[in-house]
């Protein structure tokens, strides 16, 4: 027989602001501090109240839930921030994962912290890192960039600002825009290590590993029901080294001029790009010379 939940806590509550994480899939996964929030709070702030409702009745939680989101933030954050001063306990939920984490909550949490009013983190779950612990990627260092721009002309662009960064890359996706995606991070980042995490902590939870170019395979024949998350390892950390930069650098000079060129080398070899404008100006002059 299933142990019934567990009673939250009757400790108080300070009173704040509360960003509350709340499963993404597995309702297990909900922390002991986040029921006691939900149910100490005066007022449960929700991008969506169902899923909200939903939530705090798997838990046999009963609390005041009122939408927030970024249509509503304008006129909404006034009252919050009142109801803040005045020393209620608000907590804040996003419809899974972490608030904030490409959800509603960022302005609220900058107008509190403005306002000297205290903000509390209870953390828990978020797609991003869940992803990443499995990945197998390198940890060390990573970037989230949440999602990717929808079409392919502003995706590629975001990309390319992405390739020189040396961490993974950890991106959300869309079931239907998945292949798409894929192909053109391995036009634009190379054929690299890459990870499909697709409904972690769910029924159907899995993850797909390999080069970008399997990926492309493996996805290829429709998209992936579920919510999706699509990680990319570092380039190459090959150190670039001055020959190289000025072969780039020479390239780079037969279309552009030293400025454009710098900036260009700059970001595809991730070298200073003062140093390389200096340098382009050098090999310009001595290509000048008669
Ligand atoms: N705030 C959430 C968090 O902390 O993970 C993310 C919210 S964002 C609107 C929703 C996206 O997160 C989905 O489109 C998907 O890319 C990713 N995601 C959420 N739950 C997931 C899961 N169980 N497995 C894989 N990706 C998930």
């Amino acid at each position: 027989m299933r142990p019934p939940p567990p009673q939250p806590s009757t400790a108080p509550l300070a009173p704040g602001l509360y960003i509350v994480a709340t499963p993404i899939g597995n309702l297990r996964d909900m922390t002991l501090r986040a029921i006691d929030i939900l149910a100490g709070a005066d007022l449960v702030l929700a991008e969506d109240t169902r899923v909200a409702a939903k939530l705090l009745s798997a838990y046999d939680l009963k609390a005041r839930v009122e939408r927030y989101d970024d249509h509503t933030d304008a006129w909404r954050r006034p009252q919050i921030l009142e109801r803040l001063a005045a020393g209620e306990r608000i907590a804040l939920v996003s419809d899974a994962g972490t608030p904030l984490v490409s959800d509603p909550g960022y302005r609220l949490v900058r107008a509190a912290a403005e306002a000297g009013l205290p903000v509390f983190a209870a953390p828990g779950p978020s797609a991003a890192l869940a992803a990443l612990a499995v990945s197998g990627l390198p940890t060390d260092r990573f970037l989230f960039a949440g999602f990717l721009p929808p079409k392919s002309g502003p995706r590629r662009a975001f990309l390319a600002e992405l390739a020189p960064i040396r961490a993974t890359l950890i991106l959300y996706e869309t079931g239907p825009r998945l292949s798409d995606s894929l192909a053109d991070m391995q036009a634009v980042l190379g054929d690299r290590e890459a990870v499909v995490a697709r409904e972690l902590t769910k029924l159907h939870e899995t993850v797909v590993r390999g080069p970008l170019s399997d990926l492309i395979i493996t996805f290829a024949d429709g998209p992936p029901r579920g919510e999706i998350v699509v990680l990319v390892a570092p380039g190459a950390a090959a150190v670039a080294t001055e020959a190289d930069a000025d072969a780039a650098l020479r390239e780079a000079l037969t279309r552009a001029g030293p400025a454009e060129a710098a900036t260009e080398v700059a970001r595809a070899l991730g070298l200073n790009r003062r140093a390389l404008y200096r340098r382009a100006l050098d090999l310009k002059g001595d290509g000048d010379r008669p």
